[in-house]
């Protein structure tokens, strides 16, 4: 029997907190408006003191955060949220703030690296261990494992910011990104799509240009990830990827910009099992961090 763990879905927009022992077994949960972070952490901590005294003692806490984050065990600011354009939140002691009220052994990741060990775990990264999760929502992000281990290396990835190649002439659109303007996620974040096209996302038609761009973008992040890392599947989530019909575009695109440069089966007849969307749909985040607690006991 798996023991009792908690987690935190800590996301810019909200925070999703819960206590189970895995995707089957979700006993309490609660999401709350990402504020202050004295107020947030605080109605975290007001969660697990409440529910541990209905439900138990919780063996350790995951949390799956927003970042820039701290993994360096070695670093002083070891899980720290570090340089975040969120006001208010910049070099936020998250883990501290968690372990000074709750005396429990703490894990802590980026989302995408969570989302993607949720998705090793009981979703679509099953049975796999190279293999990367991409969210495609305000932000663009992307984590996963190499060779069984979750990505860290010099801080974290941040695939959602590679450049991509960005022509004038057919998209005028100069990006959202605040560092890099037409960088990945300045080109094709949700937030990008809408301030591009001037409506929200959700609302444009399936046959509308935009997405054929959006394929188009996304086709590039596919490309360079299978030529980087060598996944055995990619996975797309978050709210973009809520309009089906671009899973195809964005396998065909993939398949027309490597010009059967890479030769595998998954990458010709069986590409719709290689470009994926999550097999825990919106709960990979939350259900990782889950998964990341039980690693640590
Ligand atoms: P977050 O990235 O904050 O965790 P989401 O992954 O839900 O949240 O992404 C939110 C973004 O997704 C919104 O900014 C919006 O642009 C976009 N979005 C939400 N719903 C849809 C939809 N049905 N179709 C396309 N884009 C959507
Ligand atoms: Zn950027």
């Amino acid at each position: 029997m798996s023991k009792l763990v908690g987690c935190i879905e800590a996301g810019g927009t909200k925070f999703i907190c819960a206590i189970g022992t895995g995707a089957d077994d979700i006993r309490a949960e609660v999401r709350f408006p990402t504020t202050t972070p004295e107020e947030t952490l605080g109605q975290a901590v007001a969660f697990f003191k409440e529910q541990q005294a209905e439900l138990g003692p919780v063996a350790a806490i995951g949390i799956a955060s927003f970042g820039p984050v701290d993994l360096n065990p070695d670093s002083p600011t070891y899980g720290y949220i570090t340089t975040t354009p969120k006001p208010g939140w910049a070099h936020t002691d998250v883990v501290g703030a968690i372990k000074a009220e709750l005396d429990v052994p703490v894990a802590f990741d980026t989302d995408v690296n969570g989302a993607a060990f949720g998705e090793y775990k009981w979703g679509a990264g099953q049975g796999l261990n190279t293999f990367v999760y991409f969210t495609i929502g305000t932000g663009i992000g992307g984590g996963g494992m190499v060779g069984g281990q979750l990505m860290h290396g010099l801080l974290h990835p941040e695939m959602g910011h590679m450049m991509v190649p960005h022509d004038l002439t057919e998209d005028p659109y100069p990006g959202h990104c605040p560092f890099h303007k037409d960088c990945l996620e300045g080109l094709a974040c949700g937030p990008a799509i809408e301030e591009r096209w001037q409506t929200d996302a959700a609302n444009l038609p399936e046959d509308h240009k935009a997405w054929d761009l959006q394929a188009k973008y996304l086709g590039y992040l596919c490309v360079n990830t299978t030529l980087m890392l060598s996944p055995q599947r990619i996975i797309l989530g978050g709210g973009v990827m809520a309009q089906p019909h671009l899973f195809a575009k964005i396998r065909s695109k993939t398949q027309e910009l490597l010009n059967g440069y890479v030769q595998t089966p998954e990458l010709q007849d069986n590409i719709d099992n290689y470009i994926v969307s999550p097999g825990l749909g919106d709960k990979a985040g939350r259900l990782g961090a889950i998964a990341l607690a039980q690693a640590l006991i």
